[in-house]
């Protein structure tokens, strides 16, 4: 098990700091986020040490992410929650503060006040083409 003594995620995997789990498995654990965006608010992380999402494994991926219908599900019957987003963020400009990677699952209500900002743009002529070629080519032998 790969383990980073100075994260603090990994500790709450080695149960060096508490956290309020309300789901384990062999290779992840999901708990309460200590500084909730909504009541209910979890994290899903993997027990092995990863600074982001693409840096995992596709099976260990797949592992955690298996987990996150029925932590969906049971946020809605705790919190009432009409809905929830599962975020990822992944590296600092994307707001990533904790380098071990983890998914938000954030219970949704009409009216919370929470939501993006994000401002969809248009592609010029032939852009989304060469983006999708280039995209293509980096994916080659993935
Ligand atoms: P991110 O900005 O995506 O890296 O999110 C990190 C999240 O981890 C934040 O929402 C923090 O509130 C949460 N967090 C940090 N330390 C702890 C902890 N010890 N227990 C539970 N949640 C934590």
């Amino acid at each position: 098990m790969t383990r980073d003594p100075d994260c603090v995620f990994c500790k709450i995997v080695a149960g060096k700091i508490p956290a309020s789990v309300v789901l384990e498995s062999d290779t992840a654990l999901a708990f309460l986020d200590v500084g909730p965006l909504a009541e209910g608010h979890l994290l899903v992380i993997p027990r092995e040490h990863y600074a982001d999402l693409s840096a995992m494994p596709p099976e260990e991926a797949a592992s955690m992410a298996s987990l996150i219908p029925s932590l969906g599900r049971a946020a809605r019957k705790v919190t009432g929650a009409e809905g929830f987003n599962v975020l990822v963020n992944e590296g600092r400009v994307a707001g990533q503060e904790v380098p071990h990677v983890h998914a938000h699952i954030i219970p949704r209500a009409v009216d919370d006040g929470l939501g993006y900002r994000w401002k969809p743009k248009q592609y010029a002529e032939g852009k989304a083409a060469e983006l999708t070629g280039r995209y293509r080519e980096a994916l080659t032998g993935e």
